[in-house]
C-alpha cells in the first residue's frame, strides 16, 4: 500500500511529495492537469521579500530559494524581476510610493511554470510516482488507511494509502468531502483575469502599481504588475464578481479611463482567470489521516511561498505519523502561527481590514486629497498585503491634524481607523 497520497501538484503537493519521499515514505500524487509544470490559472507570482512574512525571510540565490527559517531550500533557475516600488496611484494621478530609501527589491517577480517544473524534478528524482490527467472525485477515512475515487480519461478506479494530503487549491473540494471543511461558509467567488500586455506606454516596470478610484474599477483597485513574458510586457489584474466580469471592466479600462491613453497601443499577448472560493482559514487542518494543506486550508491564499513551506512542514508531518508520532499535530501548531489569518478573531481581523480597506472606504475626490498629500513621502518598503493598508493609514494618520481642519467629514469618515490605531491594531 501506498504511505502517501496526496492531490494536487501545486507547489504545496510537489513539496509535500518530495520531502515525504526524501523520509523515506512510498508517495503517488494525482492531479487533474494534464501539462504538470503549466500553470494556466492567474498568479501574479511574485515572492514577498518581507522580514519575517509567513514566519519565513526568503532569500532568493544561487539557482535557489532559501527559506531561512523553516529550515530548506527549493531549485529555481528561471527569470527574476525585482520589484523596486510598490506605488498606489490615484484617480487624477497621485502616486504614493511604498519602497526602500535604496530601492533594493521588496518583491521578485517569477516564473511559475519554472517554479513547478524545479519542484516536479525534485520529486521525481526522489521516486514520487505523478499521475497527471488524474481527477480526485470522492473519498473516505478508513480508520487504517484512506480511499480515494480518481478518474482519468479512460476509467474511475479506487487508491488506498495510509495517509492523505489535500492540496486541491482554493477551491475546497476534497477538502469538504473529508469533512474538514465542515462549518466553513463560502463568503464569496470573485473572478480573476489577468491580461498580459505589451505595447503600453508611461507605466513604470519593476514596480507592483494599485490604481485606486471608481473611475478604474467600482469595487476594486486594479493591480500591475511586472510580466517575465517578455521585457515589455506588463500584467494587468482586474477583479469582478457574479455577471459583474473581469473582461467587462478589462473593456472599460482600455477606452475610457484614465489609463486609456497609456493603453491605446496595447496587445493582449496573454490572458489567465480563475475563481477562488473565500473560505476562512481551517484553525484544525487535519482529521484522521487526512492533513488538508496550502490554499486548501488558507483564507483565500499562502502564496506560492506560503505553499511551499507548508509541503515541506507536511511531508515531515507524514513521516512523524507513519511512524507512529503526533505530526500532524504539531504541523498544526506550526499552520496556527505562520499566517496572519490564523488569529484568535477572524471575524473581528475581517472587520478591520474592511475599514481600513482604501478602495471600500474612500471616494475618488477623497483618495486624490489623501493620496496628494503622501506624494514626495518617504514610505515603508514593505509589500506584504497585511501591512502596506496599515503603512498608508499610518502615514495618513501623520496628517490629521490638516484633515481635520480642511475636511471634517472626511476626519469623522475616518474614526474608525484611528480608533485601530490607538488600540495598537497597526
Ligand atoms: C490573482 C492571483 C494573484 C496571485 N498572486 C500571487 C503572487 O503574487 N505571489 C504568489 O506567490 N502567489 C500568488 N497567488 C497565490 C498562489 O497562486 C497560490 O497561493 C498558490 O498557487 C497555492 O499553491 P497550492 O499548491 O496550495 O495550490 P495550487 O497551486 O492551486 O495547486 C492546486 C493543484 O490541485 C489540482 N487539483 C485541484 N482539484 C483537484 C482534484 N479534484 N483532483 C486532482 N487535482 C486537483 C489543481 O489542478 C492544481 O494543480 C495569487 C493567486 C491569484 C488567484
Amino acid at each position: 500500500m501506498l504511505d502517501l497520497l496526496i492531490i494536487g501538484v501545486g507547489p504545496a503537493g510537489l513539496m509535500a511529495g518530495y520531502t515525504a519521499a526524501k523520509g523515506g515514505a512510498k508517495v503517488l500524487i494525482v492531479d487533474m492537469k494534464r501539462d504538470i509544470p503549466v500553470a494556466r490559472r492567474a498568479c501574479s507570482a511574485q515572492f514577498v521579500l518581507d522580514d519575517g512574512y509567513e514566519g519565513e525571510t526568503l532569500k532568493i540565490g544561487d539557482g535557489k530559494l532559501i527559506f531561512t527559517k523553516n529550515g530548506f531550500e527549493v531549485p529555481y533557475t528561471g527569470k527574476l524581476v525585482p520589484i523596486q516600488h510598490n506605488y498606489m496611484i490615484s484617480p487624477k494621478g497621485y502616486q504614493v510610493d511604498f519602497s526602500y530609501e535604496d530601492l533594493r527589491p521588496t518583491a521578485m517577480k517569477f516564473d511559475k511554470n519554472a517554479l513547478l517544473k524545479g519542484l516536479l524534478e525534485q520529486c521525481e528524482g526522489a521516486g514520487v510516482e505523478i499521475r497527471p490527467g488524474t481527477m480526485a472525485l470522492k473519498g473516505c477515512d478508513a480508520g487504517e488507511y484512506v480511499k480515494l475515487t480518481v478518474k482519468d480519461e479512460n476509467k474511475e478506479y479506487e487508491l488506498e494509502a495510509r495517509k492523505l494530503i489535500i492540496a486541491e487549491g482554493v477551491n475546497r473540494k476534497l477538502t469538504a468531502v473529508f469533512g474538514l471543511n465542515k462549518g466553513y461558509q463560502c463568503m464569496g467567488v470573485p473572478l480573476t483575469y489577468e491580461y498580459t500586455l505589451e505595447g503600453t506606454t508611461g507605466i513604470p516596470h519593476n514596480s507592483w502599481i494599485q490604481y485606486y478610484g471608481d473611475v478604474y474599477h467600482p469595487f476594486m483597485e486594479i493591480m500591475v504588475g511586472e510580466s517575465t513574458y517578455s521585457d515589455d510586457a506588463l500584467e494587468f489584474t482586474i477583479m469582478g464578481i457574479g455577471d459583474q466580469k473581469p473582461k467587462a471592466f478589462f473593456e472599460k479600462l482600455r477606452t475610457e479611463s484614465p489609463l486609456a491613453e497609456n493603453l491605446k497601443n496595447a496587445r493582449i499577448v496573454e490572458r489567465k482567470g480563475c475563481a477562488c472560493k473565500n473560505f476562512l482559514s481551517l484553525t484544525r487542518p487535519y482529521a484522521g489521516n487526512v492533513l488538508a494543506i496550502g490554499d486548501s486550508a488558507a483564507h483565500i491564499e499562502v502564496i506560492n511561498q506560503g505553499a511551499m513551506m507548508c509541503g515541506f512542514n507536511a511531508g515531515n508531518a507524514v513521516v512523524k505519523e507513519l511512524a507512529g508520532e503526533k505530526g500532524f499535530e504539531e504541523y498544526s501548531r506550526w499552520w496556527n502561527d505562520a499566517f496572519e489569518f490564523n488569529c484568535e478573531d477572524p471575524a473581528e481581523q475581517l472587520k478591520m481590514y474592511g475599514a481600513i480597506n482604501i478602495k471600500r472606504t474612500l471616494s475618488d475626490d477623497e483618495i486624490d486629497y489623501l493620496f496628494a498629500m503622501l506624494v514626495g513621502e518617504q514610505h515603508s518598503g514593505h509589500f506584504n498585503q497585511y501591512e502596506v493598508p496599515k503603512n498608508f493609514w499610518t502615514a495618513v494618520l501623520k496628517h490629521d491634524d490638516t484633515i481635520r481642519a480642511e475636511n471634517p467629514a472626511l476626519y469623522e469618515k475616518m474614526s474608525a481607523i484611528r480608533e485601530y490605531k490607538k488600540q495598537g491594531k497597526f
